[in-house]
């Protein structure tokens, strides 16, 4: 089901034509409203009015993370503070949180693209949404909250975390959809697999996971084991939350960005230049039509590519790649940069581990060092009859020494430099417990 078709079916020129007029609506309403963008736009010489496509975007200045909090907490807003209805921080992932706001309009718009994330994902009106993102100053929840009831879903507001009392639900209340971390999925596949409960007898059918990397590897786990059909949902909460973008059911290839309100442009890492269709770089948005915080070209660090074209879903609206990594969750392993999902991929292509890994980053001397920790899975430790994976049984045990060199071949092949690897016996990596997990531990010494 297409929630607006209206918006997500337009062809191209229809879509540039649309967004044209709000680009202009927007440079406009920021260098009246908001000090920091007049000034930027006036020393750069942009007249709003000299704002006549899209293609102008191009020359207007770039929003980073610093300026939010440069301006903390309400610096930017470009309404009076007694027009927001909400107000919102992020996780702060890498570093303070950022202070976002909304008014009545912004929160109307937050659901109306969560609804439009839920219908893509599979979802119908009438279906029972089990909710495990975090609620509170996180977007997450309530972003996909008011989204399901816009969609006309019921929702069950579980939030993260209890474990135990989310299966419970689960079971009794047999919801169609539920929306969590990918990581988080996966420790509630553990704990149904634990409980006896096989993938036929869970309710779910779709799933809508973000708010971290994951991988295709990730996705085969997680279906499998709950026997759904999930999709990869994104956002970030300086543009609005969740709801910027996902992936459609049908095709499952590439996220559809919500391109009439959050115009999406990829950029050289390194020089901010536009990159060409299908090239990776830093995905940069526009919000168009937000109005408490609107935003010019914000560069979210996010690495990904764009792809356009029709899809099997009948939508038209640009398509972005699973994220690769954040520019800063970038690793320089001896002069080559590596994302912990390159290494993810390689993993998961290897039967006999768990999804479950940390990498240690470590320097010595000037040399940054990665360590790769996995854990194998339980049907394989059973079999190799071992329950502590210390250094020294790996090393005596052929089996397991050998799984190991298969598995740093396989690394250096893929990612092209050698990086030590441990095998970690069931249990012994971190796991989600409702949030977003970080897998990189950084030994390195702070200078
Ligand atoms: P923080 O930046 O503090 O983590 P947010 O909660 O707003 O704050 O998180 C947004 C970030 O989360 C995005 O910029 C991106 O790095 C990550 N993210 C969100 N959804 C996804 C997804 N589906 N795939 C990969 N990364 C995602
Ligand atoms: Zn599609």
């Amino acid at each position: 089901m297409i929630f607006e078709p209206e918006f997500e079916t337009l062809p191209p020129d229809r879509m540039r034509a649309l967004q044209s007029g709000r680009l202009r609506d927007l440079v406009a309403y920021v260098a009246a409203r908001v000090p920091m963008y007049r000034d930027r736009l006036s020393a750069a010489g942009i007249s709003p009015d000299a704002v006549r496509s899209i293609d102008d975007i191009t020359r207007l200045p770039i929003t980073r993370k610093s300026d939010l909090r440069d301006h903390y907490p309400f610096g930017l807003l470009a309404v009076p503070q007694a027009d927001l209805r909400r107000v919102h921080a992020s996780s702060g992932t890498t570093g303070k949180a950022t202070v976002v706001a909304y008014t009545a309009n912004d929160v109307a718009l937050f659901a109306q693209v969560n609804a439009r994330a839920l219908a893509m994902a599979g979802a119908t009106p009438g279906m029972l949404l089990h909710n495990a993102y975090g609620y509170g100053l996180f977007t997450g929840g309530l972003g996909i909250h008011y989204g399901g009831e816009r969609l006309g879903m019921a929702v069950v507001p579980v939030s993260g975390g209890m474990t135990d009392r989310q299966l419970t639900l689960i079971q009794d209340f047999r919801p169609h959809v539920i929306t969590c971390t990918p990581s988080y999925a996966l420790t509630l596949a553990a704990e149904f697999r634990r409980r006896g409960i096989a993938p036929d007898d869970i309710s779910l059918q779709y799933a809508l996971l973000g708010a971290e990397p994951w991988t295709e590897g990730m996705r085969r786990q997680v279906d499998a084991a709950l026997g759904v059909r999930s999709t990869n949902i994104y956002g970030l909460s300086e543009i609005i939350g969740p709801g910027v973008s996902n992936e459609c059911v049908e095709a499952r290839d590439g996220s559809h960005v919500m391109e009439d309100h959050f115009y999406p442009e990829i950029l050289d890492p390194e020089t901010a230049a536009p990159v060409a269709d299908g090239q990776e770089g830093v995905l940069v948005l526009t919000t168009l039509t937000k109005e408490a915080l609107p935003l010019l070209r914000y560069w979210t660090g996010d690495i990904t590519s764009l792809a356009r074209g029709a899809c099997a879903c009948g939508r038209t609206l640009v398509r972005m790649r699973l994220i690769k990594g954040r520019t800063d969750d970038m690793l320089i392993i001896r002069g080559v940069n590596v994302y912990p999902s390159q290494v993810e991929s390689v993993l998961a292509r290897v039967p006999e581990l768990a999804p479950h890994y940390r990498l240690v980053v470590s320097r010595t001397g000037t040399m940054d060092e990665l360590r790769v920790e996995s854990e194998v899975t339980e049907a394989y430790a059973r079999e190799v009859g071992i329950e502590v994976l210390s250094e020294d049984v790996v090393a005596a045990d052929r089996r397991l020494e050998q799984l190991r060199a298969r598995i740093s071949g396989g690394l250096r092949d893929t990612i092209g430099v050698s990086m030590a690897v441990r095998l970690l016996a069931p249990g012994e990596a971190p796991r989600s417990e409702g949030g977003k997990l970080n897998r990189v531990v950084d030994r390195r010494p702070r200078d």
